[in-house]
């Protein structure tokens, strides 16, 4: 298991620009176990990028050991042998220092309830993963629908809730006939304030701001989740805080995506608000994630595994490169960080050049392809 702590892991820097000198030569070696979890759909393609970037710069000598397993999980193990996250490969997750995963769920794939076998919502539920980053950054003009915006104008950080909020009844059973379904928004005590101290100091490496997004003028949970956020934006009075209702938030992130720097939210608002924001820098194609607890660490990107395109080869691994850079920077050790940073200069490289684009872009590279631009740049 890795020696981080929540606490350095979410002041680490996974959304500062990339340092702009080549790495120095040969740092001391470190040696990583890391649980791969390719998953289904588009998760196994993009997966296979990230292996071979990691692989890449392993191999470049900056004194990077790295012990890749490649596990099961996910819908199409269900259908295989029944079980979407065996117990074998939750347990290598847990021994692990980190866990890489693609994508997991295939939409006609469900329990005999009806609903989608899930095991990325699981393994965040049995490890406890409650603080969700999701770093939002324009790399190109041409990325973005909205007018004027240039590349670094829009640099997020969305600190989601994992572990509670809307998602939390996701396992309650009703009767195939029943005729009301209520699900339940969970919002505790203890929940809230691991959140928002990670969101703090995430914001103590970034611009300083943190903005809650909730709905505390209509749903008496988020009253609670307000004044929580009160009491722990009291530790940290060298960071601004704000608040703000979803619907509004929403708005803002469309009109003004420049005057947010940490967004902190409930899980299904999380959820929505991330692919929104996505979708204002050239799309899930290009949104890595990181799920973290006080133990485990999940990364993987923020999309899906896109049934409409997988099979084709033409899903943009970025984001799944970009997570893989996120993961390498989480586990700390300076072989790491050089390996990490050189992935981030590969990427962003790669993301200005116009030539450089998946269909998802505009552009006609292929999975591969794509792979093959960042591996040239390293
Ligand atoms: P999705 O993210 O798979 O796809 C949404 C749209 O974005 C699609 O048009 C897709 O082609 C496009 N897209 C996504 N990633 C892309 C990439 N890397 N390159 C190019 N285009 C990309 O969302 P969905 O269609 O709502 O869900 C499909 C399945 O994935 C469902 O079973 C869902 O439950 C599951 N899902 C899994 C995760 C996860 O594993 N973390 C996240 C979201 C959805």
């Amino acid at each position: 298991m890795s020696s981080r702590s929540l606490a350095a892991a979410t002041t680490l820097p996974a959304t500062l620009p990339v340092p702009a000198a080549e790495a120095p030569a040969m740092p001391s070696a470190q040696q990583l176990r890391i649980a791969v979890l390719p998953g289904d759909g588009i998760g196994i393609e993009v997966m296979a990028e990230a292996v071979r970037v990691l692989r890449a710069v392993e191999a470049a000598g900056s004194g990077l050991r790295l012990e890749l397993s490649e596990l099961p999980a996910g819908a199409g193990e269900y259908q295989r042998r029944g079980d979407p996250l065996p117990a074998e490969t939750l347990a290598a997750c847990r021994a692990s220092d980190a866990v890489l995963l693609g994508a997991m769920g295939w939409p006609e794939i469900r329990w005999p309830d009806g609903r989608e076998i899930a095991p990325q919502l699981d393994l965040r539920e049995q490890l406890d993963l409650y603080c969700g980053l999701r770093p939002i950054r324009l790399y190109h003009a041409a990325d973005t629908p909205l007018k004027g915006c240039q590349a670094g104008d829009i640099d997020l950080l969305i600190v989601r809730e994992n572990c509670e909020g809307l998602f939390s009844s996701r396992r309650a059973r009703h009767p195939a006939d029943a005729a009301e379904i209520r699900d339940e928004l969970r919002i505790t005590r203890r929940g809230s304030e691991r959140l928002f101290r990670a969101a703090f100091r995430q914001a103590r490496s970034r611009r300083r701001r943190v903005t809650l997004v909730d709905k505390a003028n209509v749903l008496p949970s988020m009253v609670l989740f307000r004044a929580v956020f009160d009491e722990i934006a009291a530790e940290f009075p060298d960071v601004e805080a704000q608040r703000v209702y979803v619907d509004t938030a929403a708005l803002q992130l469309v009109q003004r995506p420049q005057a947010f720097d940490v967004i902190v939210t409930e899980n299904m608002f999380g959820d929505i608000l991330s692919d929104l924001a996505a979708g204002l820098v050239g799309g899930l194609g290009l949104a890595p994630s990181a799920d973290i607890g006080d133990d485990s660490a999940v990364f993987q990107p923020v999309h899906g595994t896109a049934p409409d395109i997988a099979g084709r080869g033409i899903a943009n691994p970025l984001a799944m490169i970009l997570s893989a850079a996120m993961l390498l920077e989480w586990v700390g050790g300076e072989p790491s960080q050089l390996a990490a940073a050189r992935i981030r200069r590969a990427a962003q490289a790669v993301l200005q050049d116009p030539a450089l684009r998946t269909p998802d872009r505009g552009g006609r590279l292929t999975t591969r392809q794509m792979g093959d631009a960042v591996l040239s740049r390293l």
